[in-house]
C-alpha cells in the first residue's frame, strides 16, 4: 500500500489522515531528512489532498475536483511553492516579503494571509529551508507564530539542526527515514519500463544498495559517468598509499563533465564525496570490529585498505568539511584538491 503513490512513508501519511479526520491538522510543519527521500514530493502530494474538495479516507486527493485539477496543473491559487533559486546561496528575502518597493504586499508571508480562492484553506510550501537567511528566517517567525486560521505552512530541510531554534519551536517536526533499497529498487526499475531508453543494463539492486536510502542519489548513481566512476573511487581510496593526485585530478574531470552549471557540479561533487563519507565510516566500523557493509564493491574496498581507526575518522572529518565546503560555494577545483591532499597519509615526524 503506498498513499497516493508515494514510496515509503505510509506511516507519516497515516499520521495526517488521523490528524485531518479529527480537525487538528497543525498550522506549521517542519520536514525533516535526508535529501532524496521525498519530502518535497510528500509536502506537495499533502497539499493537493489537503485542499481536495472530496478527499477520499487515508486523506487521498480524488484528482478529479476543481481544487485537483488545478493544482496538478500547478496553478492552484491557494498552493503556493517558494524554493531557493539554484543560483544563490540563500532564499531571497524578496521571495517572503516582496521587493523592497512592494514591501509586505508580495511574497510568500502576504500572500498566506490572503482569504481561500478556491479550497477550503491555503497550504504554503517552503522548500530549501536550510537556506534560510537568519533575517527571512526572522521574517517568517511572526507568520508560523500565528498562521491564518486553517492554512497550513510546511518548512522541508534536511536536518533539525540547520534550522533555528526559533524556527524549530513554532513548527510540528516531521521526521523522513532513509528509503529501503528494497523500495528503491522498486521505483528505479518501475522508472526504468516508463523510459524509452534500454532497460536493463544496470545492475539496480547494487545501486539502491550504494544509495544509502535516498532516491536522488540513486538516480545520480545511476548516471554511467558517476556510477564507473563510483568503482574507481573506491578503486583510488583503497590504495596503499592512496594516490592524492590521481584522485584530485579524476574526480575533478567527473564533475566537470557535469555540465557547465555550477548547481550540476555541485551535486555531482556531493555524490562522489557522500560515497567517500561513507567509504571511511565503513572503515571506521570495521577497524572497532563492526561489520562490512551490505554493498560488496564498498565491501571489498574497506578490507582492502584495512584502514587504522584513528585514520578512518580524521579523512572521515576532511570529508564532511568538503562537503560542507560545496554549500558555501566554495571554489569546487580548490576544494577538491585541499580535501585530496588531507586524504594522503601524512610523513611522519621525528
Ligand atoms: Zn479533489
Amino acid at each position: 500500500m503506498t498513499w497516493q503513490g508515494i514510496e515509503g512513508h505510509d506511516a507519516i501519511a497515516a499520521r495526517f489522515a488521523v490528524a485531518e479526520a479529527a480537525g487538528r491538522v497543525a498550522g506549521s510543519y517542519l520536514f525533516v531528512g535526508q535529501p532524496g527521500v521525498g519530502k518535497a514530493t510528500f509536502a506537495r502530494a499533502l497539499a493537493l489532498a489537503l485542499a481536495c474538495e472530496h478527499p477520499a479516507e487515508g486523506l487521498t486527493a480524488c484528482r478529479q475536483c476543481a481544487s485537483c485539477i488545478q493544482a496538478l496543473a500547478g496553478t492552484h491559487p491557494d498552493i503556493d511553492i517558494v524554493e531557493k533559486p539554484p543560483e544563490r546561496a540563500t532564499i531571497p528575502l524578496d521571495a517572503l516579503i516582496g521587493s523592497p518597493d512592494q514591501r509586505l504586499r508580495t511574497g510568500f508571508c502576504w500572500r498566506l494571509l490572503l482569504r481561500p480562492a478556491l479550497a477550503r484553506r491555503k497550504v504554503s510550501i517552503l522548500l530549501d529551508a536550510d537556506h534560510l537567511s537568519d533575517e527571512a528566517a526572522n521574517c517568517l517567525l511572526k507568520t508560523l507564530e500565528e498562521p491564518p486560521p486553517g492554512s497550513v505552512i510546511i518548512l522541508v530541510g534536511t536536518t533539525l539542526e540547520r534550522q533555528l531554534p526559533t524556527i524549530r519551536s513554532r513548527c510540528q517536526t516531521v521526521r523522513f527515514g532513509p528509503l529501503a533499497p528494497e523500495t528503491i529498487a522498486a521505483i528505479l526499475t518501475h522508472e526504468q519500463s516508463t523510459t524509452a531508453d534500454e532497460p536493463g543494463v544496470t545492475d539496480l539492486s547494487g545501486i539502491a544498495q550504494a544509495a544509502g536510502g535516498s532516491l536522488q542519489r540513486a538516480r545520480l548513481l545511476l548516471n554511467d559517468d558517476v556510477a564507473v566512476f563510483r568503482d574507481r573511487l573506491l578503486t583510488l581510496l583503497a590504495g596503499q598509499p592512496l594516490p592524492g593526485v590521481d584522485l584530485s585530478r579524476e574526480t575533478l574531470t567527473v564533475v566537470e563533465a557535469a555540465g557547465k552549471e555550477a548547481p550540476l557540479r555541485r551535486a555531482r561533487l556531493r555524490i562522489i564525496l557522500e560515497q567517500a563519507v561513507e567509504f571511511f565510516r565503513a572503515s571506521l566500523r570495521q577497524a572497532a570490529g563492526g561489520s562490512l557493509p551490505a554493498d560488496p564493491t564498498m565491501a571489498a574496498a574497506v578490507q582492502r585498505r584495512q584502514l587504522p581507526g584513528e585514520d578512518a575518522d580524521t579523512c572521515l572529518r576532511h570529508t564532511l568539511d568538503a562537503l560542507t565546503g560545496i554549500e558555501r560555494n566554495a571554489n569546487l577545483g580548490i576544494l577538491i584538491d585541499a580535501w585530496s591532499a588531507k586524504l594522503e597519509p601524512q610523513p611522519s615526524r621525528g
